[in-house]
């Protein structure tokens, strides 16, 4: 069978772009198809490598939201494309109630299928080709490669670099830094010191400070949590982005926002309605109306899953494994210490050898490849022990003696 080439390139036109090719798959999605695959066959896995927390939820009805939704807008069909006006309503009244953040729901916050391509769409709206961004690992790893996909430039900073030392990767092609508070993989939270540092650095040099704010629900009682958009109420050089997926355990559900200058929301809105339309309209039309219901429900339900995290930081520091500062989420970054293996090699032989999966380091920067990220957010706290022992074993079996 002859196969056309396409003339210009010499590939085959099923064959992906130049661009694409450049993208590294989500090394933690690939290896949590890896968990299913080998569950699928019948073997039990200690599975510390889901980046969720599970959560006991009651299953929506949509009974009692009217047969039109009472906007006009229906259940079954589209809403408006920044988003159904009563979720941005309530999600503008969650920003400025806790953290302090001004939004006005008409004009500076946009709803759309989840926060992970809110991010892109932010970037497509904002980057020329060779703008660069500076992303501080450990990263989310979506970041570096969303920046690929918009033909831009990923500056990744490694992860023993100061918050004030950034200026160092500033170059005149800079256009946007990108930070995860609280972090994953690590739990850190950023300070309020640190976080004015970020501000001044992105005026004082006309960037774009993205600030993911994912698991901001996700933070121990009593700790302090700064909202990077309080600093900027105008959203100069500002943009918030949040998701129900963490926060309310609804992750399958796809509905994210962001938080920005009216300008950008509107440049946002335009590849919004040309990618994605809006968000699954029955689904906002739930959470918009039992907005302060599931928060009730997840609530101390994270904070028992923050509670584990910080006792197995604990539990890890008693067997000599040594974890990136942090408290929030339910991401530990744990150091392989004297291992001899690279984080791969390390994640790989204890999912075959000892059934426990967790995420390699590497896939959140370079300087990372001598961690493992561990999620507790899905196993019973006896499974986690059981994991970490298995960790701490593996360390020791190949570790030099
Ligand atoms: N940001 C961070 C830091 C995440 O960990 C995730 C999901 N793992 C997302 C964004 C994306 O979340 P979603 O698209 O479900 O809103």
């Amino acid at each position: 069978m002859t196969i056309y080439l396409e003339p210009r390139t010499g590939r085959s036109p099923t064959h992906g772009s130049t661009l694409v090719d450049g993208v590294a798959q989500a090394l933690s999605i690939k290896h949590n198809n890896l968990v299913y695959e080998m569950r699928a066959a019948g073997r039990d896995v200690i599975t510390l490598s889901l980046g969720e927390a599970f959560f006991d939820l009651p299953v929506p009805t949509f009974d009692d939201l009217g047969a039109d939704g009472g906007v006009g807008t229906g259940l079954h069909h589209y809403s408006h494309s920044r988003g159904l006006p009563e979720l941005r309503t309530k999600l503008a009244g969650y920003y400025a109630d806790q953290f302090q953040v001004p939004v006005d729901p008409d004009r500076e916050i946009i709803v759309t299928a989840g926060s992970k391509v809110a991010i892109y769409m932010v970037l497509l709206a904002t980057l020329e080709p060779g703008d660069e961004v500076i992303i501080p690992e450990p990263f989310w790893l979506s970041y570096p490669e969303q920046v690929r996909l918009c033909r831009g430039v990923p500056v990744l900073v490694p992860q023993d670099v100061s918050v004030y030392d950034l200026h160092r990767y500033v170059t005149p092609r800079t256009r946007a830094l990108i930070i995860n508070n609280p972090n994953n993989p690590s739990g850190r939270v950023y300070g309020e010191a640190e976080l004015a540092a970020l501000h001044d650095l992105v005026h004082d040099n006309g960037m774009l400070l993205i600030a993911d704010e994912a698991y901001n629900e996700f933070v121990p009682p009593g700790q302090p949590f700064r909202s990077c958009g309080a600093f900027d109420p105008d959203k100069e050089h500002t943009v918030t982005v949040n998701s129900m997926s963490k926060n309310y355990g609804i992750s399958g559900w796809r509905i994210g926002y962001l938080l920005a200058h009216s300008r950008l929301v509107d440049a946002v809105l335009k590849i919004n309605q040309h990618l994605i339309t809006c968000a699954p309209t029955i689904l906002c039309r739930y959470v918009a109306e039992h907005f302060d219901d599931i928060l009730a429900h997840t609530r101390p339900q994270i904070q028992r899953v923050v509670a584990l995290r910080n006792e197995v930081a604990e539990q890890l520091d008693t067997l000599g494994v040594r974890t990136l500062p942090g408290s929030a989420s339910f991401y530990l970054f744990a150091s392989l210490g004297t291992s001899a293996l690279d984080s791969t090699v390390f994640a790989e032989r204890l999912l075959r050898d000892s059934g426990v999966s967790v995420v390699a380091g590497i896939a959140y920067g370079d300087s990372c490849d001598r961690y493992i990220r561990i999620s507790v957010g899905t196993e019973s706290p006896e499974r986690v022990t059981q994991g970490i022992t298995a960790i701490r074993d593996l360390i020791a079996a190949t570790s030099p003696h």
